[in-house]
């Protein structure tokens, strides 16, 4: 069964890494099979478990890529079997910047959600945004049973190639932030002082700021610029559903979190084929002596033309189903087929011969 990540660590599908790491944090605390109850034991563990892989999936860029795409089916579901893996506590670990949170839950842990530094160094503020694209990609039925490996071009904002996003060289720490990417403000209120923090508007959330600023970008460390990109559209996929290729949207200034790419899909209809999930219908039109005596018919499928055997006495409406024939199901690996709905045609007109032939065949 398909699991689904985001809901297991309680975030949605447009959360960003923070987010998700904030979320996976609070469970992964609250599950840690140190802290279960001696009753509760397994339950904890399972649940440890879920999440861990939840936040392995969807803390890895391209994993959650591929398991937005694709689903969780992407990748063989649960590896580790029974009991923990090195991977449950390197997610741990990973999320928790490498220290243990349990040492110090008191004051440590609430000095490092404000001021995202932890005791192995700063990580560094992702303080800009890039804008999301979307755009749309037709398809012909056929390109979407086979799945669509294509190129386009893009024109977008990406990273400055000759400073590599940085925006330039010779880097000094800034002074207005102390290297932290952040401005403090302090406040007096009802409830004590309370710490604000901001992004250094000086060095941008950077912590530092280039001596020489990159010509080509301005300093931004972006330039509009047309781009390739590289779309692959999986066998099976239907017409309304949407891409979403993260990363791939508008660069950001200064290094900063690039946005995403959505492609909607739309799937052109097909004069053959009418789609129904993973299931087709062709219409075939077959005459009054077909119907009675049976034949062998050429029916289009979306791999070329295959013999369809009618046999003697079929009625208007019935329908022949074509085992495998039709699409590629996205996330089960099963094929649906393609059924044939016959259509009798009863003659008009006829002419007095062969009104009396058929008078005398008394059906
Ligand atoms: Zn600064
Ligand atoms: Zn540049």
């Amino acid at each position: 069964m398909s699991k689904d990540y985001y809901k297991i660590l309680g975030v949605s599908k447009e959360s960003s890494d923070d987010e998700i790491k904030k979320s996976y944090r609070k469970l992964a605390l609250k599950y840690h099979p140190d802290r279960a109850p001696k009753d509760n034991k397994k339950e904890y563990e399972e649940k440890f478990k879920e999440i861990s892989e939840a936040y392995r999936i969807l803390s890895d860029k391209d994993k959650r890529n591929q398991y937005d795409q694709f689903g969780q089916n992407f990748e063989q579901s649960n590896p580790f079997g029974q009991g923990f893996s090195q991977q449950d506590f390197h997610s741990f670990q990973d999320a928790f910047g490498g220290q243990d949170i349990f040492e110090d839950l008191g004051f440590g842990r609430i000095f490092e959600q404000m001021f995202g530094s932890n005791s192995r160094g700063r990580s560094r503020a992702k303080t800009q945004y890039g804008q999301d694209i979307v755009i749309d990609q037709e398809m012909s039925l056929k390109e979407a049973y086979q799945g669509l490996e294509k190129e386009i071009d893009l024109k977008k904002m990406i990273t400055c190639d000759k400073c590599q996003g940085k925006g330039g060289e010779n880097f000094k720490k800034c002074f207005s932030c102390q290297g932290t990417g952040y401005e403090q403000v302090s406040q007096q209120s009802i409830l004590g002082l309370i710490l604000q923090r901001r992004i250094c508007a000086k060095c941008h959330g950077r912590g530092e700021i280039p001596e020489k600023e990159c010509n080509y970008c301005h300093g931004q460390g972006i330039v509009n610029e047309s781009k390739r990109i590289k779309l692959n559209i999986p066998a099976g996929i239907e017409d309304g559903q949407t891409l979403k290729l993260s990363g791939q949207g508008e660069a950001a200034p200064y290094n900063g979190q690039p946005g995403d790419l959505y492609v909607n899909i739309h799937i052109k209809s097909d004069k053959d084929f009418e789609r129904q999930g993973d299931n087709l219908f062709h219409n075939l039109v077959i005459n009054f002596s077909q119907a009675a005596l049976g034949d062998k018919i050429e029916v289009p499928t979306l791999e070329g033309k295959v013999n369809l055997k009618i046999p003697a006495g079929i009625q208007s409406g019935e329908m022949i189903r074509l085992k495998n024939k039709g699409m590629a199901s996205l996330y089960k690996s099963r094929q649906g087929d393609l059924i044939v709905k016959i259509q009798v045609v009863t003659p008009k007109r006829l002419s007095r011969q062969q009104k009396k032939l058929i008078k005398n065949l008394n059906l």
